[in-house]
């Protein structure tokens, strides 16, 4: 089977991510209004679990007196540009090591340089035989668009039934694959673990972490 994994919240903890580039934004924040770093930081992690991702800069800066179009784009900058401090979680490194001879590819969403540094930081290109980045392909190729998946079938001149996806979110990593014949595999973690959704929107099988992601597994759900 070939294998093809989600990256944020399937390989590693995208809170980390979050994290990281909180960090950098309360450095810049903290640069260029005098404020103390370690009090910004602990603002903006507050406002994300008050208020949600979408306005914590917004929120931040408003705090601090300093709230502008022009001061949100830097702080969008700053947090998309930085080197992101992430690693792998134990069961996604222990799962590539497991499967470290079959053929793998990575399909995300999201920003093209934002998610390059993060398989740039996470060590994972030696990993794949192809990272993708859906929004290269087009908006409309993110998921769930097929579009990727079916570079990848034509790669491998395999049937979809021979290509399983591993992802989190029941939202969009499922849907526009499994009518094609495409396997999937949902893993519970991440912010999305909590969520249940119609059978459409489910994948095949579901596991609680990738350390139950065996090739015994795989070869029940290919024949399922
Ligand atoms: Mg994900």
């Amino acid at each position: 089977m070939i294998l093809v994994f989600d990256l944020d919240d399937t390989l590693y903890n995208e809170i980390q991510y979050v994290e990281s580039g909180f960090k950098a934004v309360a450095n810049f924040i903290s640069g260029q209004w005098q404020q103390d770093a370690v009090e910004v930081y602990d603002r903006l992690m507050d406002t994300l679990s008050s208020k949600g991702r979408g306005e914590v800069f917004d929120s931040v800066l408003l705090s601090y007196g300093c709230l502008s179009k022009k001061n949100i784009k830097q702080c969008v900058g700053v947090y998309r540009r930085h080197v992101p401090s992430i690693a792998l979680h134990q069961a996604g490194e222990r799962c590539l090591k497991r499967f470290q001879d079959w053929p793998k590819y990575l399909v995300t969403d999201g920003n093209r340089l934002v998610q390059h540094e993060k398989v740039v930081a996470l060590g994972l290109e030696p990993h794949f035989k192809r990272v993708m980045v859906t929004h290269r392909f087009g908006i409309a190729r993110a998921k769930p668009s097929p579009y990727c998946f079916q570079l990848i079938a034509e790669a491998e001149n395999a049937a979809p039934q021979q290509i399983v996806y591993i992802g989190d979110n029941p939202a969009k990593d499922f849907v526009g694959i499994k009518p094609l014949g495409f396997r999937t595999i949902r893993v519970l973690t991440g912010a999305h673990k909590a969520v249940r959704k119609s059978d459409q929107y489910e994948a095949d099988i579901t596991i609680k972490t990738l350390n139950e992601l065996t090739p015994v597994l795989l070869k029940r759900l290919q024949e399922h």
